[in-house]
């Protein structure tokens, strides 16, 4: 079985703004994205906590970009990385998966 390539990459979790509705939030409906993770940017959106810094990196994500991640709030990340290159973990990437990937000098899927 091949591996999915994304256990494997993390590109896009430190390359763009991850921004989401604050009904997506813990405190708003049950199994939302953690409060802590994410911060305010107007009165009805939020933003993963890391992803507009200069050195942009979502603060869910761990382990190495390149070699081995995880996102530590995999059941509960916001929409907009449940939609992002949806058939990426098949090997099938899009522009936005091959743009982040060659931010972090990865050749794309
Ligand atoms: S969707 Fe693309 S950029 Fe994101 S982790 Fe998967 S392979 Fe990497
Ligand atoms: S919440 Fe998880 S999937 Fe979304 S950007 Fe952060 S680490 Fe990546």
């Amino acid at each position: 079985m091949k591996l999915d390539p994304c256990t494997r990459c993390g590109a896009c979790c430190a390359a763009f703004r991850v921004d989401f509705d604050r009904s997506e939030l813990a405190s708003a409906t049950p199994r939302g994205v953690p409060d802590a993770f994410a911060v305010p940017v107007t009165g009805t959106t939020m933003r993963m906590r890391g992803t507009d810094e200069a050195r942009t990196r979502c603060c869910a994500l761990e382990g190495e970009i390149g070699m081995e991640v995880r996102c530590t709030i995999y059941d509960r990340r916001p929409s907009p990385c449940r939609e992002f290159a949806p058939y990426a973990p098949l090997g099938i990437g899009d522009d936005a998966c091959a743009r982040a990937r060659r931010r972090h000098g990865l050749l794309a899927l």
